[in-house]
């Protein structure tokens, strides 16, 4: 039976998804029955229901979550989102993707990822606080420098990274900075991170550009969701050449084909909250923005976005996944007979994960990189990734996604053959 029958997840949920890919990746490896079951579920997964004082002084109940998938290859990494639409399959899937996303990239971790069902925008900056805080010590049970290690998603920042970092320290009674990664550079975090996102995304665009024989230079752009990774994947690829024509958040989106300017675009969201009412640009809805012709499709929202409903209308060349799990599985079939190259998430977003990895080996050590030094080794480690993953696409014949999960299953399995089952 398959890991996707075994489990009965509903469909198209973002567990559904993840378990098809698994599963499509999978038949591709002689991994024994048990442990392709083993691989596909979660290790462990932790739901807390927490009481946050309001300041109104009310009393209101969240439900936050934790899941650890895998603890083959090293301690667990994964962001925590903060959603009002995160449910315990979302997390799940994305605890999952981080595994394969860890081993396809060489990082010695498992996959983990957090949640809290949440509108943080609702919420006062006290209240957050104060929630990150409860969160973070109904959580601790699972999280440590050794065991577990956090880092921000939708909906989290440096500063919400910070207050975790600071509950967990007054718990010990000491500062303990490596149990969270993407804190800010002045109590620990590394150079670059906040980029790092962003910045995977533009080298990845620039190896499958060179590829596919596209010239970067005047190659068009089009950006869901302006966030942290949309923002600065936008003004790194407009570095190297590219137009960016149009960009999106949750209020709606903006085009121009003559190219929108993506510095002062970053300025106008900061200041009035959205990409939305930047001057000279034509307002788009969101998904009307994925359809807009373009060269470069860079989804960067949420999963679930691009489907067998929508990929045959896109018109793009390149989509390169900043987002996790922005295409569903009946999406990519739409893409493969369509031809269009689809850069996969556990690939084109691990820029996060691997300078993640950087500031908690830099907080291990206190020894600290250069921005130079972060941004070389993150440059080497992209570009040595996409080479191999690029590689069993050719050798194996399948797309670029089947390709880094095969990659990153397999490296997987094979350190849990080597290890053994326990006892
Ligand atoms: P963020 O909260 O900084 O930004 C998310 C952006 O998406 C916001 O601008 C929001 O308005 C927009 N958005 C939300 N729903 C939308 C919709 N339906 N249409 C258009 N825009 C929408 O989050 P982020 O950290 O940039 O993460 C974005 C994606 O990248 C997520 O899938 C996340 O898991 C993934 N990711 C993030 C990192 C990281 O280092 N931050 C690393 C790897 C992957």
């Amino acid at each position: 039976m398959s890991a996707q029958a075994m489990l009965m997840a509903p469909k198209e949920d973002p567990w559904d998804s993840a378990l098809r890919q698994f599963d499509r990746a999978a038949d591709h490896l002689p991994i024994k029955r048990g442990i392709r079951e083993f691989l596909a579920y979660p290790k462990r997964e932790l739901t807390v229901h927490f009481p946050v004082k309001m300041d109104d002084g009310s009393v209101r109940i969240f439900t936050g979550y934790r899941i650890h998938h895998s603890t083959v290859l090293g301690p667990t990494k994964g962001g925590i989102r903060y959603h009002q639409d995160v449910t315990l399959n979302e997390i799940r899937a994305l605890a999952m993707l981080m595994s394969w996303k860890c081993a396809v990239v060489g990082l010695p971790y498992g996959g983990a990822k957090g949640g809290v069902v949440v509108n943080p925008k609702e919420l006062s900056q006290s209240e957050l606080e104060r929630l990150t805080r409860r969160y973070a010590t109904e959580i601790s049970i699972l999280m440590s420098p050794e065991g577990d290690i956090p880092a921000p998603d939708v909906g989290t920042n440096p500063q919400v990274m910070a207050w975790i970092m600071d509950t967990y320290s007054m718990h010990r009674g000491y500062s303990t900075p490596s149990v969270v990664t993407g804190k800010p550079v002045a109590i620990g975090g590394s150079q670059g991170r906040v980029e790092a996102t962003g910045r995977g995304v533009t080298i990845v665009a620039r190896e499958a550009a060179r590829m596919l024989g596209m010239n970067l230079q005047g190659a068009t752009v089009a950006i869901q969701g302006f966030g942290n990774v949309g923002s600065v994947a936008a003004v790194l690829l407009s570095k190297v050449g590219c137009k960016i024509i149009a960009a999106s958040d949750t209020r709606g989106g903006v085009v121009n084909t003559k190219g929108l300017d993506a510095g002062k675009l970053v300025e106008h969201k900061e200041r009035t909250g959205s990409v939305v009412g930047f001057p000279g640009a034509e307002v788009v809805s969101n998904q009307d923005l994925l359809e807009v012709p373009c060269d470069i499709l860079v989804p960067s929202a949420l999963e679930g976005q691009i489907t067998d409903d929508n990929a045959a209308r896109l018109k793009t060349r390149l989509i390169v996944e900043g987002a996790n799990g922005p295409v569903t599985p009946a999406g990519d079939d739409v893409l493969r007979d369509r031809k269009i190259t689809v850069i996969p998430d556990i690939l084109a977003n691990a820029g996060g994960v691997i300078v993640s990895y950087f500031e908690w080996v830099q907080g291990l050590q206190q020894f600290f990189w250069t921005e130079e030094e972060v941004n070389e080794n993150l440059e080497r480690i992209m570009v040595r990734s996409f080479g191999q993953v690029a590689q069993v696409s050719t050798e194996r014949n399948v797309d670029l996604r089947t390709a880094a999960l095969i990659r990153g299953i397999d490296r997987v399995a094979n350190a849990l053959y080597i290890r053994g089952i326990y006892p």
